[in-house]
């Protein structure tokens, strides 16, 4: 069975002003579109591989053949990534402060403020693209990044919210700047998902 592109969960302008539209358009149409393609690609004389889900492709690179490995690390990763991003992404959803996960967050970095700063130096100090992470690693909160289309799955980590600091991600809106993009991300992450994807790690 092939991979699919899902549709966009939301109008391509649903997170105006902080991502624009056609950043959006060309991010889920082209990007995110073109890693499910090749993922198909590289899997098609591979039949017991089609039968896995990308997550459980990433989960396991091992037992990917050799030839193929990397480009089923980029791809899948990629359409993993991505599709846990567009579902990360909301606009006025405040942070759940009085959740196990937000009292969490603020015992473990010192603050929201705090967490939100160290998550952002993460993301820039990825040099060329990639990804910053919160994620459980051995029942604790950490902050991380991984280059590429690397996710903290591959590692055995449990990514509970991830920013993509590709140049694609922000380029058009915020061209060199980063930092305005990570600055501006905070207005439009999706804490109802993060904290699902919380409670369903720490079970
Ligand atoms: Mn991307």
């Amino acid at each position: 069975m092939a991979h699919e592109l899902a549709p966009l969960p939301y109008a391509f302008d649903a997170l105006e002003p902080y991502i624009d539209a056609k950043t959006m358009e060309i991010h889920h149409g082209k990007h995110h579109a073109a890693y499910v393609t090749n993922l198909n690609n590289a899997l098609k004389e591979h039949a017991d591989l089609q039968s896995k889900s990308a997550v459980e492709i990433i989960s396991n690179l091992n037992s990917v053949p050799e030839a193929i490995r990397t480009a089923v690390r980029n791809n899948a990763g990629g359409h993993v990534n991505h599709t846990t991003f567009w579902q990360q992404l909301k606009k006025d959803v405040a942070f759940p402060a009085t959740s196990k996960l937000g009292s969490t967050i603020t015992s473990t970095f010192g603050s929201i403020d705090s967490f939100k700063e160290q998550f952002n130096k993460a993301g820039l100090g990825r040099f060329g693209s990639g990804w910053a992470w919160l994620i459980v690693d051995g029942g604790k909160l950490a902050i991380t990044s991984t280059p590429n289309q690397d996710s903290p799955i591959m590692d055995g980590k449990k990514p509970l919210l991830g920013v993509d600091v590709w140049e694609h991600a922000y380029y058009l809106k915020y061209q060199n700047r980063r930092a305005d993009y990570l600055t501006a991300i905070w207005s439009v992450i999706n804490w109802d998902d993060v904290v699902a994807r919380y409670e369903q790690a720490m079970k």
